[in-house]
């Protein structure tokens, strides 16, 4: 779409040039389909082209994983097949969702080569599929300010709603770090979405630690992301999966779109959830088939207890 708003095009990365009525351009598959009115950005005067940084995307070390804000989606997806990655496969079973999050991000080559992880974070969709990945492995977001100001904050916190979160006007996404704790455990990934090639509805990551924790991260089915941290000693109770769940997320904070009705996205959130302590609590290799995709089979949908849909109500 046109910004016929805009006047200039800047080309810095410095936050000390940011000024009212500008916004960060990054892969601009946002700003360019719906303009800035979406976000409350109207009228935008400048867009200040993070294009010409010369950010490595994606740097491996001992520590983990350093995400420029600017790495793009395609970039992260090639990752697995580096040199970099195979050397850490066998240590980071963790690598093993980047995929199937790239994955979710249910769009064309184009979107793919142009649309940013720093992007996704900030325009904070419940099925912001970077902001799944980066939230389950635990990612620390650094953020700049103006004047040389600089703040590091979880990616889990940094997302506080459908379409919100914590950056103050000006302030720029730099870089998320995955700490190679995090990529260290072995991991599960299920996603459900009510059509063929979707948009996530429900998408559930699990992380089994050193320390046997399960960490389990929800996101899209929840307007922003919910973590869970329980035991999976043998003495913890049956419903104690559920109870957490119940304490966590309150019916409210379940997403409410086209994608879903939120009694439906609950219902799958308990479900995905025991897959996953299924899965994860089994030996390595012998847990359930991963559900993934799809979950209705065509002609299911609406099954009786969803038969209300969102376009109905309105
Ligand atoms: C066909 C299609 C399918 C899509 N599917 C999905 C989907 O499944 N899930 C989903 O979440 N999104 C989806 N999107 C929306 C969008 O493509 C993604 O959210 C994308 O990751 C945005 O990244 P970008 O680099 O293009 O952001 P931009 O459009 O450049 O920017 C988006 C917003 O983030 C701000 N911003 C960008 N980078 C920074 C930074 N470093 N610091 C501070 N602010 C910054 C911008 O100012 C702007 O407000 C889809 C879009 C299309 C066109």
């Amino acid at each position: 779409m046109d910004l016929n708003t805009v006047e200039e095009v800047v080309r810095t990365a410095d936050p000390a040039e940011w000024r009212d009525g500008d916004a960060w351009l990054a892969g601009g598959t946002v700003l360019f389909s719906y303009g800035g009115a979406a976000f409350g950005k109207e009228p935008l005067r400048r867009l200040l082209d993070l294009g010409s940084t010369d950010w490595t995307p994606l740097a491996v070390s001992a520590a983990g994983i350093e995400l420029a804000a600017t790495c793009t989606v395609a970039q992260l997806y090639a990752f697995p097949d580096s040199e970099a990655a195979r050397d850490r496969a066998g240590d980071w079973p963790g690598l093993d969702l980047i995929r199937p999050c790239c994955d979710s991000f249910v769009a064309s080559f184009k979107v793919w080569n142009m649309s940013t992880v720093g992007g996704n974070l900030c325009t904070s969709l419940p099925a912001g599929p970077m902001i799944s990945l980066c939230a389950a492995l635990d990612g620390t977001a650094t953020i700049l300010g103006p004047g040389g100001a600089s703040r590091t904050l979880p990616v889990l916190d940094l997302v506080t709603g459908d379409g919100t979160n914590c950056l103050v006007p000006g302030e720029l996404l730099r870089s998320v770090s995955l700490p190679a704790s995090a990529l260290s455990s072995r991991v599960a990934f299920r996603r459900l979405s009510l059509s063929h090639l979707g948009r996530s509805a429900v998408l559930l990551i699990g992380r089994l630690d050193a320390d046997a924790r399960l960490v389990l991260t929800i996101t899209a089915a929840t307007k922003r992301p919910v973590q869970l941290h329980l035991l999976t000693s043998p003495e913890a109770p049956a419903d104690a999966l559920a109870q957490a769940l119940d304490a966590a997320i309150p019916d409210q904070l379940y997403h409410d779109d086209v994608h879903g009705l939120p009694a439906w996205r609950k219902d799958m959130t308990y479900r995905l959830a025991q897959e996953i302590r299924a899965e994860l609590t089994a030996p390595a290799g012998s847990g359930p088939a991963p559900v993934s995709g799809d979950f209705w089979p065509p002609g299911a949908w609406p099954p009786a207890p969803y038969a209300e849909s969102p376009t109905e109500r309105a």
